[in-house]
């Protein structure tokens, strides 16, 4: 079978890597990048480190407002679509990319298969939750990772094609800690010690957008008790610039420029505790056992938030500084491995050759 596949940001290099390597044992996968993310370090290096097949078309599309952005890349993506006549289009999550990739398959009667499928926050002010919400809805095949992704598609009426596969990001995670721990110096040349740092991420627009928000996050970090290392998403740098928070950020925050996963999936696995407002990293914290604060006020990733694990805080400092310090409880040991077992990529490559007239059969 012919796969158009279609990636564009960060997280969804991650979520292909796994993926595309159990996919190209059976099927011939056609790889688009869109461009959506676009620099070096939140794109090249996760082709590079991660092993993942060149793309054979590079859209180029860049930044742009949600709907130019999402616009261009749908005319870009159709003329792929048409010149290469796949058979199913695979997208992943939940960015323009995603809703581009399934919109422009969609209507060329391509059939649409989408990896994490039945995400919600419930919050529509998202992008990202329109983006879910509209992909799955024009999605022949629906790969959950969650149980609670399963039963959101049901309450929305989707039965038909829906498989609980388990979350792809486990796959990566597993397949790369080990490696991780081999190859990466990061606590070396960051000078840190196992167990005394924490690792904050922040990019959704409701923190980046908002200068009280992102002010009010930046003034909590530097009241925890220890070395803050803070990779900042491009997205969030151009922020702390328009604000003039760049150069008086608090002593302990240790800006850096975005990590590789290799490096950051080692700071995440010996740090004390993740502050985050990323959806893939409040996922990571909870099963490498981190204890977790999540800056927003509602998560698609709920299961992370039983026994403790994860904490909703939003932007608000006092609030992010308790949850800080109270996180330092200890939590119980044992997990339910909500999320699967690792092998979520071999289940998706098999059900992914499924004929498009006998789907829902
Ligand atoms: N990540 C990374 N380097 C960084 C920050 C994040 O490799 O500097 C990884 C992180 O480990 C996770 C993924 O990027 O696997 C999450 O992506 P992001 O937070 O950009 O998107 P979201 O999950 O919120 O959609």
């Amino acid at each position: 079978m012919k796969i158009v596949t279609i990636v564009g940001a960060r997280p969804q290099f991650i979520k292909c890597a796994p993926v595309s390597r159990a996919l190209r044992r059976e099927h011939e996968e056609i790889l688009v990048h869109t461009g959506q993310h676009y620099d070096a370090n939140m794109s090249d290096v996760f082709f590079t480190e991660l092993a993942i097949p060149a793309p054979d078309y590079h859209l180029g599309i860049g930044s742009g407002s949600q709907g130019e952005q999402t616009g261009r890349m749908l005319a870009a993506i159709e003329e792929v679509l048409i010149r290469e006549e796949p058979d199913r289009v695979l997208v992943y999550g939940d960015t323009n990319s995603t809703l581009a990739g399934a919109l422009a398959a969609v209507k060329l009667h391509i059939p649409v298969a989408h990896v994490e499928a039945g995400l919600r926050s419930f919050d529509r002010s998202m992008p990202e939750e329109i983006n879910r919400i509209v992909t799955d809805h024009i999605s022949d095949l629906l790969f959950c990772p969650t149980q609670t992704a399963v039963d959101n598609l049901a309450a929305e009426g989707i039965t038909t094609g829906v498989h609980l596969t388990g979350d792809v990001m486990v796959d990566a995670l597993l397949y790369n800690t080990g490696i991780a721990e081999q190859s990466s110096t990061v606590l070396e040349v960051l000078g840190l010690t196992k167990g005394e740092y924490y690792v904050a991420t922040v990019h959704r627009a409701s923190n980046t957008d908002s200068e009280e928000h992102l002010k009010s996050i930046m003034e909590a970090f530097g009241e925890v008790d220890g070395p803050v290392v803070f990779p900042a998403h491009p997205r969030t740098m151009k922020y702390l610039k328009e604000y003039g928070l760049d150069d008086r950020l608090p002593e302990n925050i240790r800006l850096t420029e975005p990590l590789a996963y290799l490096d950051m999936l080692h700071l995440m696995r010996h740090a004390k505790m993740i502050l985050t407002d990323s959806g893939g990293v409040q996922k990571e914290a909870y099963i490498l056992k981190v204890p977790c604060v999540t800056l927003r006020e509602n998560t698609e990733w709920v299961e992370t938030l039983e026994d403790g694990w994860n904490v909703l805080v939003g932007a608000d400092g006092e609030k992010i500084v308790e949850a800080a310090a109270a996180r330092h409880i200890s939590l119980p040991g044992d997990q339910q491995p909500v999320f699967g077992t690792g092998h979520a990529s071999e289940v998706i490559a098999d059900l992914v050759g499924e004929r498009s007239d006998t789907i829902g059969e």
